[in-house]
């Protein structure tokens, strides 16, 4: 069973005879006093940030800094600072009792589950991050705020965790590259490690906010996946534009409300037309009911 774990924390005596137990950290002071005494002991820390309702993409993350590092520490926090839409933040999914022994089987050394005072005490200053046209582009351009309240809860994060490698899936695509620009801007020590979508047999991607879809309602959402492949099919005969119209009309000839679908480049995620660059990706969101669903594929 995992223990929550107050101010005499053994963690760093357990990792010198290897009998390491999940510890359950829900405030900073705890955590920065964990992290210090890893540190003094030159332990390598990978770090991977959720907002928990956690599944299998979650713990392919949390295997592999397993892995590649002495120590991992998974952060359970749903950000309010990166929801632009108060109903999808009061609908979210909360399953943090399960969560915990979900961490556990998956061999994570710490799991950081903080209320939002800590997060952001009165003092925490806003950190000043210049994401160029990320902001505008696709999610920054639907979700207003979103990515200030990511980079807002990352740098807290990992200004708390000091971790040498930073886990994060390519489900969210665009995130990647914000949190990539956000350490070439701020110069922080960490390794950003971007790891491939998880999907189910049926090909959706797991989601946390796939708990809020009914069976009837993940049948609909395979949709998206479907479209997917066959934009990638698409993409051997055709250009971005066409197949990127080709893909409307199919979501409005669908159950599916279609929030956006482009062809990105990989590196700049500025949408494509009429040429391809290599690695070009499919980025799309859609709505399955009420519940928001993102994907992507790379194409070629
Ligand atoms: P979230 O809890 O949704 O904020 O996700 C936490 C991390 O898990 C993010 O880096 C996500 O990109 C990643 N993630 C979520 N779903 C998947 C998936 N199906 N495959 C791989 N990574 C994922």
């Amino acid at each position: 069973m995992a223990k929550t774990v107050k101010k005499d924390l053994v963690l760093s005596a357990c990792v010198e005879i290897n009998c390491c137990k999940l510890l359950v950290i829900n405030n900073v002071s705890d955590l920065t006093l964990q992290i210090s005494e890893l540190k003094s002991l030159g332990k390598k820390i990978g770090f991977v940030p959720t907002m928990g309702a956690l599944h299998i993409g979650h713990a392919s993350l949390m295997k592999r800094s397993v892995r590649e590092n002495d120590i991992t520490v998974v952060s359970i926090f749903v950000n309010p600072r990166q929801f632009n839409n108060p109903e999808d933040l009061a609908k979210y999914p909360r399953t943090i009792e399960t969560d915990i022994e979900f961490v556990e089987k998956t061999g994570v050394d710490i799991v950081f589950i903080p209320e939002e005072d800590d997060v952001y005490p009165v003092n925490f200053s806003v950190p000043e991050v210049d994401l160029g046209r990320l902001e505008v582009l696709m999610e920054g351009r639907m979700r207003p705020g979103h990515f200030d309240g990511v980079v807002q809860v990352l740098t807290r994060f990992f200004q708390l965790v000091q971790p040498d490698n930073a886990y994060f899936g390519l489900k969210d695509f665009q995130q990647v590259a914000v949190v990539r620009k956000m350490v070439e801007y701020l110069h922080l020590p960490v390794n950003i490690i971007a790891c491939p979508i998880y999907r189910e047999s049926s090909g959706l991607a797991f989601s946390s906010r796939n708990q809020r879809l009914t069976e009837a309602q993940k049948e609909e959402a395979l949709f998206i996946y479907k479209s997917l492949l066959k934009a990638k099919e698409l993409a051997k005969k055709m250009t971005p534009v066409q197949i990127a119209e080709i893909m409307k009309q199919d979501y409005s000839d669908s159950s599916m409300e279609l929030e956006y679908f482009e062809i990105v480049d990989p590196v700049t995620l500025e949408s494509l037309t009429d040429e391809w660059t290599p690695d070009a990706v499919a980025c799309v969101v859609a709505y399955v009911g009420e519940v928001r669903l993102i994907d992507n594929m790379q194409l070629n």
